[in-house]
């Protein structure tokens, strides 16, 4: 877990003056210029592929820097912009591709200031040596953040973060700006803070109880309707108004304020959720989501895009590494809720909808997702391989049968193993 480096990403917001906010713009155009001028000759090329007059036919960096170099040649306007991040707005290209040969995700899109505009460009950081030395582009000066070409620009606060600078991402958010700072750390050292606990715990997610944890506990949604309310009442009126009046642009701030209190609503929760679950857990075992099958699947596609839990489960993993807790995700296909925790018997029959079953087998009664989440637990322990044995060890007496039935369980297969 240690010795590996370590990504940290700096979300801070920032106040452009007219002039910088000018030239970003004119960043966000060139950016969006530059993709889909790739976009299109990529496509050009593979319609001469399907013709055969072309053999080659992946969109990689080769190709999209020889388009890049020749579309600067053409339109001398590219040069104002910055270098790094019309290369990096082609990088993006290539890794939509990548999505799309992988049968990942479709066809890439051209960039439109009306449907699909550009909202961030990213900068890269360089080192070019001058008289007192070797300096980055992207860089701390005092409070202020130096980029590039760009100039300097004045952030609300500072974190002190001891890594390197990677590179710098600008956001256009709902009409604020944002820098994102990526630090590339050499070594973490997990914090001090938490000693063993000796609590060990599965979590499974569900629509109807947000988070059940192996013990029964159990964390909710957060409560969203009165804020929910209020988006839907603006995006009604705005739908009402005149499009760019100045009753229009007044209902377009206020919506834009109560999508961002949404925002900061949910993150809120996510850091306080998975911060106190990775100070109480030793060891956490989840599952992998297959959220995109979930959306196609199932008619719940709003309440799983509003619930984000794949950016909760990102928190914990980081928070985990960042506090050196154990943190394991279990295979997708395993049949976690299926599945009964007290003798393994798998029922297949089990309806999505039933929260109480009673397994064929031993009969024992089964609070769904606490089952789930036990099997998630049993799991995530096999997963995690030997050591686990010794971590029994530190288990608490009495927290349940099923601490001493995964005892048992990783005891016979280590035998097996021998
Ligand atoms: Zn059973």
């Amino acid at each position: 877990m240690c010795g590996k480096t370590f990504i940290l990403t700096d979300k801070i917001e920032f106040f452009p003056d007219k002039d910088l906010e000018g030239e970003l713009n004119f960043n966000f155009r060139a950016t969006g210029y530059v993709f889909n001028k790739t976009l299109e000759v990529s496509i050009y090329r593979e319609n001469l592929v399907k013709l055969g007059i072309c053999t080659e036919s992946e969109v990689d960096r080769i190709y999209t820097q020889k388009i890049l170099k020749n579309l600067k040649k053409q339109k001398p306007f590219l040069k104002n912009a910055e270098s790094t991040c019309l290369q990096a707005s082609t990088d993006r290209l290539i890794k939509a591709y990548n999505g799309f040969y992988d049968n990942r995700t479709g066809r890439p899109h051209f960039k439109s200031l009306k449907k699909n505009p550009v909202i961030s460009i990213t900068l890269r950081n360089n080192e070019y040596s001058t008289k007192e030395g070797m300096k980055s582009t992207l860089r701390w000066e005092e409070n202020l953040f130096r980029l590039n070409k760009l100039g300097y620009i004045k952030v609300k606060y500072k974190r002190d973060i001891d890594g390197k600078i990677k590179e710098a991402t600008i956001i256009k958010e709902n009409g604020r700006w944002f820098i994102c700072i990526v630090y590339e750390l050499e070594k973490i050292q997990p914090r001090e803070e938490f000693k063993n606990s000796g609590l060990y715990v599965g979590i499974d997610v569900g629509l109807t109880d947000f988070l059940t944890f192996s013990n029964g506990k159990v964390i909710p949604k957060p409560d969203l309707k009165r804020i929910n309310g209020r988006i839907q009442y603006y995006q009604q009126k705005i739908a009402r108004q005149k499009k760019n009046g100045s009753n229009w642009k007044k209902t377009l701030k206020k919506l834009h304020r109560w999508i961002n209190k949404k925002n900061n609503v949910v993150l809120d929760y996510y850091h306080k959720i998975s911060y106190n679950i990775v100070k109480h857990c030793e060891f956490i075992a989840m599952e992998t989501l297959n959220i995109r099958g979930m959306i196609r699947s199932r008619n719940l596609s709003r309440s799983i895009h509003e619930i984000g839990w794949g950016k909760l489960i990102e928190m914990i993993k980081y928070k985990a590494q960042w506090y050196g807790r154990e943190f394991i995700q279990i295979d997708r296909w395993f049949p976690s809720s299926k599945k009964c925790n007290v003798c393994g018997e798998i029922n297949h029959d089990l309806d999505c909808d039933e929260r109480v079953w009673e397994c064929p087998h031993c009969h024992s009664i089964l609070q769904r997702d606490v089952n789930a989440a036990k099997n998630i637990l049993d799991e995530g322990l096999r997963a995690a391989g030997s050591t686990v044995l010794c971590l029994v060890d530190f288990m608490p007496i009495g927290q349940g049968k099923f601490l001493y039935h995964y005892e048992w369980k990783c005891f016979d297969e280590t035998i097996g193993m021998a």
